[in-house]
């Protein structure tokens, strides 16, 4: 009798120690969640929110891959990623367009799905480099719409199964769109705050802060940097002549002709009234001068359209200044406002030159 009362207390005192290591494990898994979740919760921009998720949450959670998928379809968090410069920074940032490959995968329950990987229907969620064994695809939803999903990787085939208990990570992702939208939220009212509302490209205070950027990248990886200063000819008379209305027109047109010419990592800002300036990143002089006699041409070659539908001619005149490597000495302050010192000063000489040309400071 005794004997078997020591066996019932050394296999119960063994089945409360097994729970007891069971709740410190929980605690544990419950507190890396309330960590990540505290930090996500404290971030206040996009490329710190996606540094985060994308890379820091990997180590956190002992994951193979992490990726995140944005439902996109008017290509807004593409373009802001464009503007703040880190549109290659993130390959684990998948696009889609819109929902129908999440509701193939996951119906319209949009519950996470937990399993196998499986190339057919789950490689839009892990495009790229090795593919994990088993995955977590999590649905995250705001207002009652699909914004997109987080998804985990891991090379174990046994972390991930159908079955298992999701509440934490559903959690997570849940949180993660929350701080997504407030952070795309708050970029978006930075935008506004940095676009010309008439021509819908950058304004001027956009232009200076990214000048500054860019000949401060310019200066420490020793690559030419061209400014392009650029201004409607005889614009007066084109308001007089056809009304200010087809002014506001001409002007939209040549923004958009401007930027038809440049790369998604040129810099293209309306300066003035009817003056545009451009940053044409790693690009010597003879390559700005080329840009800027092709700017010149898509504008004196083809008309514009008035409000009632005729024809408007209109030319530009293009100031091009180039800073080279080898301006170390200077603060890039001053770099900055000599380049675009340069640059406006060749757009007086094409204006008393006799306006429609290109002229190098
Ligand atoms: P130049 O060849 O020397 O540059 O001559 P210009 O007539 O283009 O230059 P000026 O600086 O004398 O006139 C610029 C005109 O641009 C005057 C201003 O009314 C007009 N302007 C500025 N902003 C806007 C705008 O947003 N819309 C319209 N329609 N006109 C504008
Ligand atoms: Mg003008
Ligand atoms: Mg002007």
């Amino acid at each position: 009798m005794p004997g078997e009362t020591l066996t019932d207390n050394r296999e119960l005192r063994h089945q409360l120690e097994s729970l007891l290591a069971q709740a410190r494990q929980n605690e544990q898994v419950l507190c890396r969640f309330q960590e990540a979740e505290l930090r996500m919760l404290g971030i206040g921009g996009l490329k710190e929110l996606l540094h985060y998720v994308l890379l820091e949450l990997k180590g956190s959670f002992e994951l193979d891959m992490v990726t995140l998928a944005l439902i996109d379809p008017e290509y807004e968090v593409r373009r802001m990623l464009i503007d703040l410069g880190i549109a290659a920074d993130f390959p684990g940032l998948i696009f889609l367009d819109s929902p129908a490959k999440f509701l193939r995968l996951c119906g319209s329950s949009l519950m996470p799905v937990l399993g196998q990987y499986n190339a057919a229907s789950r490689a839009p969620f892990f495009p790229s480099g090795s593919t994990p064994a088993s995955i977590a695809v999590l649905p995250m939803v705001r207002q009652k719409k699909l914004i997109g999903s987080l998804n985990l990787g891991s090379a174990n085939d046994q972390r991930f199964a159908p079955g298992m208990a999701t509440d934490f990570i559903a959690r997570l992702a849940m949180i993660a769109g929350v701080c997504l939208e407030n952070v795309t939220n708050s970029e978006r009212l930075k935008h506004l705050g940095l676009t010309d509302p008439l021509t819908g490209v950058h304004n001027r205070r956009y232009f200076e802060q990214r000048l500054q950027e860019e000949v401060g990248r310019a200066q420490r990886q020793g690559y030419p940097l061209s400014c392009l200063f650029l201004d409607i000819d005889h614009f007066k008379r084109i308001n007089d002549e056809h009304g200010h209305q087809t002014g506001d027109c001409v002007l939209r047109e040549v923004a958009w002709r401007i930027k038809g010419q440049l790369r998604s990592i040129d810099v293209l800002g309306r300066y003035g009234g009817e003056e545009f300036a451009v940053l044409l990143i790693q690009t010597d002089s003879d390559s700005a001068f080329n840009v800027a006699e092709r700017i010149r041409l898509g504008i004196a070659e083809q008309r514009f359209k008035s409000e009632e539908n005729a024809a408007v001619a209109a030319t530009i005149s293009v100031g091009v200044a180039t800073l080279r490597d080898g301006s170390r000495a200077h603060s890039i302050e001053a770099l900055a406002q000599q380049l675009v010192a340069q640059a406006d000063q060749a757009l007086y000489r094409a204006k008393h030159g006799g306006r429609n040309r290109v002229v190098g400071g």
